[in-house]
């Protein structure tokens, strides 16, 4: 237990992390918003990729909608009324507008901007790249987890009420292969009607059982959370365990049937009749600086091998080696694998220590006998010495584990 808790001390925080391997610094001139470095971007870059890949594959428009617009437009989606102390406001042209808190009533402008039949639906938006802000307390602002600007891997699905199921369904199932990319366990919660919720009781009771016949029917196990659910309709928490047994609430899937209300939102049916359809609002990894800090504590700085900002490094024994190690270095970056070589007038076993304390997936030694052999010596950042490889042999290798996402 002693032996356990010193290992916790031991371990980093993610604003250590960041430091250590020049992901990202924060600046008193912006408190609460981070400044991405080259190396932070390449992971940030990576975890979009990965989303873009799945959400094209699953049938989603990406989107992109305003940062700055009229304060109106959030008093008409009733966020002004529950969320106005954390809307930052500015006056352009004798009006008030607001950095926008969420993305929900702007993709609702993008859906009602046509006339929708049912055929067309679902129409799943999604809305990576944006920039939030809300206003949270400057004492309370903590690295990448409490922030005051951020990103979402966002998401909004209009549905017809029969397509509910099916669709809560693809997004469990598209939340759990995110997750198993980083061995991090799933809990689900159903959140269920608060007191001062929006709406019919009655269609409260309709979509909460929509949600749960979902869970059921995908065997997961879930916990209800009495009067847990947001003010327009029920949701499932989905929560996070990572290495240190911390639960976060990262990945959420909400029901929503006010603002389809507020927003007069409309489909033609198979009569010719106008119909509201139901709004899912969605999150896979949440805010991207969230995940990342969180990611950065699980995985102890080890990213996997297919997010790390330098995948393989290679070390030449004395400066005769050099020219070889560029030479495989180059053939990496070839393949589009992120390898670099340190030259560096060290030791070589200094070298190796810079490179295991920046956790890097593979370091290559280069010496005579590689250069002899046409091979490197091969050092992995979990399974330790690995011994002579033919390069040929490691390129396939290590191509294949990115390509795998091996963790
Ligand atoms: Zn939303």
């Amino acid at each position: 237990m002693e032996q356990e808790q010193e290992q916790n001390n031991n371990r980093k925080d993610h604003r250590d992390l960041g430091r250590d391997f020049d992901l990202f610094s924060f600046h008193e001139y912006a408190p609460g918003a981070a400044f991405w470095h080259g190396k932070g971007m390449i992971i940030w870059r990576e975890l979009e990729k990965y989303l873009r890949e799945k959400l094209d594959k699953e049938g989603y428009a990406e989107v992109s909608t305003p940062v700055m617009v009229k304060k109106t437009l959030f008093e008409k989606s009733g966020h002004w009324e529950h969320f106005k102390e954390n809307i930052f406001t500015l006056e352009v042209d004798n009006e008030t507008y607001a950095l926008k808190p969420m993305n929900c009533p702007e993709s609702t402008l993008i859906y009602s901007s046509k006339i929708r039949s049912y055929r067309d639906l679902p129409i799943r938006l999604s809305e990576i790249t944006d920039r939030l802000h809300r206003n949270e307390l400057s004492g309370v602002l903590g690295g990448l987890l409490r922030v005051r600007q951020f990103s979402q891997d966002d998401a909004h699905i209009y549905c017809r009420p029969d397509q509910i199921e099916s669709e809560i369904k693809k997004l469990l199932k598209l939340v759990k292969e995110f997750y198993d990319n980083f061995n991090m366990p799933l809990s689900f919660n159903l959140a269920t009607r608060p007191d001062k919720a929006m709406g019919d009781p009655k269609l409260w009771k309709k979509a909460e059982k929509n949600l749960e016949n979902v869970l059921k029917k995908a065997k997961m196990k879930y916990q209800i959370k009495e009067k847990d659910g947001a003010f327009y309709g029920p949701k499932i928490d989905i929560n996070v365990t990572d290495s240190q047994n911390r639960e976060w609430t990262i990945a959420t899937i909400q029901l929503d049937f006010q603002m389809p209300e507020r927003f007069e939102l409309e489909y033609i049916d198979e009569k010719g009749l106008k119909q509201r359809p139901v709004m899912i609002h969605r999150a896979i990894l949440g805010t991207f600086e969230r995940f990342i800090g969180i990611l950065l504590e699980h995985a102890e700085g080890k990213l996997p091998l297919w997010l790390s900002p330098v995948q393989v490094e290679i070390l030449s024994i004395t400066d005769k080696h050099v020219k070889y190690a560029e030479q495989v270095a180059k053939k990496f970056i070839k393949k589009g694998i992120r390898a670099r070589v340190n030259n560096e007038n060290e030791t070589i076993n200094k070298k190796i220590r810079e490179a295991e304390l920046q956790k890097i997936p593979y370091i290559l030694v280069v010496g005579d006998k590689e250069i002899a052999n046409n091979s490197v010596n091969v050092r992995h950042y979990r399974q330790g010495q690995m011994g002579e490889t033919k390069l040929a042999d490691l390129l396939k290798k290590i191509q294949k584990e990115i390509k795998d996402k091996v963790i």
